[in-house]
């Protein structure tokens, strides 16, 4: 790289991190995307989430997280993971059946 000034060679690293964050940003999202699934049927959530990470309804009641746990046999990992990648809009709780209930993640830990 001779005769390259500095400046331009820290530049061009700086682009080539930049590209390369990119691509693995993308290819995590398309990761999620393939084994993101949305369960609306209690009796589903354990296969599905054997195979990926699962999102369910789920009104935010203790109880019902702990029902979800089990019967996943998984971490109910929160409602805080926004992704456009699944549904977001409002539901019944897959436990309860409350209306208006958020999205959540449910996924075992690798
Ligand atoms: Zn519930």
């Amino acid at each position: 790289m001779e005769g390259v000034p500095r400046a331009a060679i820290i530049a061009e690293v700086s682009r080539k991190m930049t590209e390369f964050t990119a691509a693995l940003q993308e290819r995590a999202k398309t990761h999620i995307k393939d084994h993101l699934v949305m369960v609306k049927e209690q009796s589903l959530v354990n296969e599905m989430v054997s195979k990926g990470v699962v999102a369910v309804h789920w009104c935010g009641n203790r109880e019902c997280a702990d029902r979800l746990e089990e019967i996943a046999d998984a971490s109910v990992l929160g409602t805080e993971v926004r992704t456009d990648l699944i549904d977001q809009s409002q539901g019944n709780c897959i436990i309860c059946g409350k209306p208006g209930s958020v999205v959540t993640l449910i996924g075992r830990s690798y």
